[in-house]
């Protein structure tokens, strides 16, 4: 059974103009298929061939797991979005008052979290996460790492490989960092936090 790419759930331009449709043209119809296409050719023939994703990041290693975790790393990424929201775009009930509590405030959680992705050597992802309690986290996830091989919930993810923004802020990874949070769909945070 192979993996598919998972559709965006918006148009390629739904993003303009804080992530252009360049941008996401490449990002998910190049890169994110180069990752479903490296796995569909490596696993048939091994155990992980009727694994789920999950469970392919959590067992595996070298390519297989590199390519999974891109894969799932990506799908959350891309669904968290939708079109740019104006004025501000704050999660609610659980999840605003368990960053709240963590982080003393949303502001202060959004700068830790800018802060986070921005000082992360090299290739990966800034992650919010929560554990079993439902208390967030903030993590750097170096290459295709995802935090559920910490045991975790990944809730939120920005994407910090060069391709997820060079085209649209160059070398200004802050820039992006700082620019993508009225795209964030907190609705669809919410409910990864509730996910039984
Ligand atoms: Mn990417």
């Amino acid at each position: 059974m192979a993996f598919p790419l998972q559709p965006l759930p918006y148009a390629l331009d739904a993003l303009q103009p804080i992530i252009s449709a360049e941008t996401l043209a490449l990002h998910h119809g190049k890169h994110l298929q180069a990752y479903v296409n490296n796995l569909n050719d490596a696993i048939p023939g091994t155990p992980f061939e009727t694994l789920s994703l999950e469970d392919i990041v959590l067992k595996s290693e070298g390519g297989i797991l590199n390519n999974a975790g891109q894969i799932l790393n990506h799908n959350l990424y891309f669904a968290q979005f939708r079109a740019p929201k104006q004025g501000p775009n704050l999660p609610t009930g659980q999840l605003l008052t368990a960053i709240e509590q963590a982080f003393g405030s949303f502001a202060t959680f959004q700068d830790q979290f800018v802060q986070k992705g921005a000082t992360l050597f090299g290739s990966g992802w800034v992650w919010l996460s929560a554990d079993i309690e439902g208390k967030p986290y903030i993590t750097q996830e170096p290459n295709a790492s995802n935090p559920i091989q910490k045991g975790l919930r990944p809730l939120l993810t920005f994407d910090v490989w060069e391709h997820a923004y060079y085209v649209d802020y160059q070398n200004r990874r802050k820039d992006y960092l700082t620019s993508i949070w009225p795209l964030v769909n907190w609705d669809v945070i919410n409910h990864r936090l509730t996910l039984v």
